[in-house]
């Protein structure tokens, strides 16, 4: 083992009542000397206010080109353990359900070949293995495959899949959130593995508006649980949470985003027409409201962190799409917008960024989906004209 590094800035995140990502690195560097070295350049990065990594170089395994990111210190000499610290992408189950014996699993192959850090789960949704070696990463997805892991999305590809845990322990569950995203990842396996897009391309699943995986500012196709039927209220039980504190007027009436709400001191009533299935008075009432008819997912499309140009919240582009196995038809649709992007973006163009440089009409038409008022994002500045030239010199 290298030597023991004094980390007394590091020591400062140990204070305090909440578990330190500090604590936990100094039990895997007892262990580790990656480990080691990395708490001890990270002590060097608070002290001077530098990042010694080198980004990238291209590191894979063979017959992926993503899953795989390289990392390279820029002070080998210094800290020998990190001059190579890969980050490795497993591609997580739908809703992050593990066995104790899965965990066990992963974490013992880590041991072997890496730092036995990880972080559970990265923003795309994998587990994330954090720090290893060129060499050893064959063997060590030898392994995993052999278990039945697979590594995930990086780079400019189909990023792995990710959905919120939906009907396996949630009642407002509308799609099978589970289903839907692990046939959505093996659909897509090969544009997850062997990157050939113009940039990043992700689908997150939402059971409802409630949105627990942020799908729609974080994914460029959002899938959101939603229903068609009217919100069923049981009014007793209305009555119990006014009983027992709720304010209905300030809690539920004033904050219902379409004012489809009222309540006269005993009854509420919901103008279903008007409701845009916001979930915020199922989520607040839950004994009293309960949504019903027909059940399915609103499509969105375009969102994105800030990265090369500003934040981008997702577009509604299908109101409601059934989806039941084996969802061939949000297949079919997603692949003709992965086409139209495919074709027409620069190099690092999210495919929102794109449809704010074109314009949604183009979108709509090369995919093939009629405009409807749903779509509009912005009321008044959003004209959905399609008027085409052949209108124009019409009689
Ligand atoms: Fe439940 Fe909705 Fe959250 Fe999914 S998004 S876990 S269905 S509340
Ligand atoms: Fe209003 Fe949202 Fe409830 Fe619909 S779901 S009634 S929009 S608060």
């Amino acid at each position: 083992m290298s030597k023991k590094y004094d980390t007394p800035l590091l020591d400062e995140l140990e204070k305090g009542p909440w578990p330190s990502f500090v604590t936990e690195m100094k039990k895997a560097a007892a262990r580790s000397e990656m480990a080691n070295d990395e708490l001890g350049q990270l002590e060097k990065s608070y002290r001077t206010k530098r990042g010694y990594w080198k980004h990238g170089g291209i590191v894979g395994v063979l017959g992926y080109g993503g899953g795989v990111i390289g990392r390279y210190s820029s002070l080998p000499d210094e800290f020998p353990g990190v001059a190579h610290f890969h980050t490795v992408r497993i591609n997580q189950p739908s809703g992050w359900f593990y066995t104790t014996k899965a965990l066990r699993e992963i974490c013992d192959i880590w041991d072997k070949y890496g730092s036995g850090l990880t972080n559970l789960h990265g923003s795309t949704g994998d587990l994330v293995l954090l720090g290893t070696t060129t060499e050893n990463l064959e063997p060590l997805f030898a392994e995993y495959s052999s278990r039945g892991w697979d590594l995930g999305g990086s780079g400019s590809a189909m990023r792995t899949p990710s959905c919120c845990i939906g009907p396996a322990r949630c009642e407002w569950a509308n799609i099978d959130t589970l289903e839907i995203c692990y046939q959505m990842t093996q659909k897509f396996q090969d544009e997850l593995h062997r990157p050939a897009f113009p940039y990043k391309f992700k689908i997150k699943v939402a059971g409802c508006a409630v949105d627990c995986v942020a799908s729609i500012a974080r994914a460029d196709c959002s899938i959101i649980g939603t229903w068609k039927g009217k919100i069923e209220i049981d009014q007793d039980a209305v009555q119990w949470y006014a009983k027992n504190g709720m304010d209905i007027k300030a809690e539920i009436v004033d904050m219902c985003p379409t004012a489809c709400i009222s309540y006269d001191g005993t009854n509420l009533s919901i103008d279903d027409d008007n409701c845009s299935r916001c979930m915020h008075c199922i989520s607040k009432m839950t004994k009293a409201l309960k949504p019903t008819g027909e059940k399915g997912a609103t499509i969105l499309i375009g969102s994105k962190a800030p990265i090369v140009v500003g934040s981008l919240m997702s577009w509604v582009i299908v109101p409601f799409m059934k989806l039941e196995p084996p969802y061939d038809e949000l297949e079919e649709l997603i692949r003709k917008m992965i086409e139209w992007w495919d074709d027409n973006a620069k190099p690092r163009e999210r495919i929102g960024e794109l449809i704010e440089a074109r314009g949604m009409r183009e979108f709509l038409e090369a995919i093939g989906v009629p405009p409807q008022p749903q779509q509009v994002f912005e009321p008044r500045k959003d004209p959905f004209f399609f008027w085409k030239d052949e209108d124009l010199t019409k009689e």
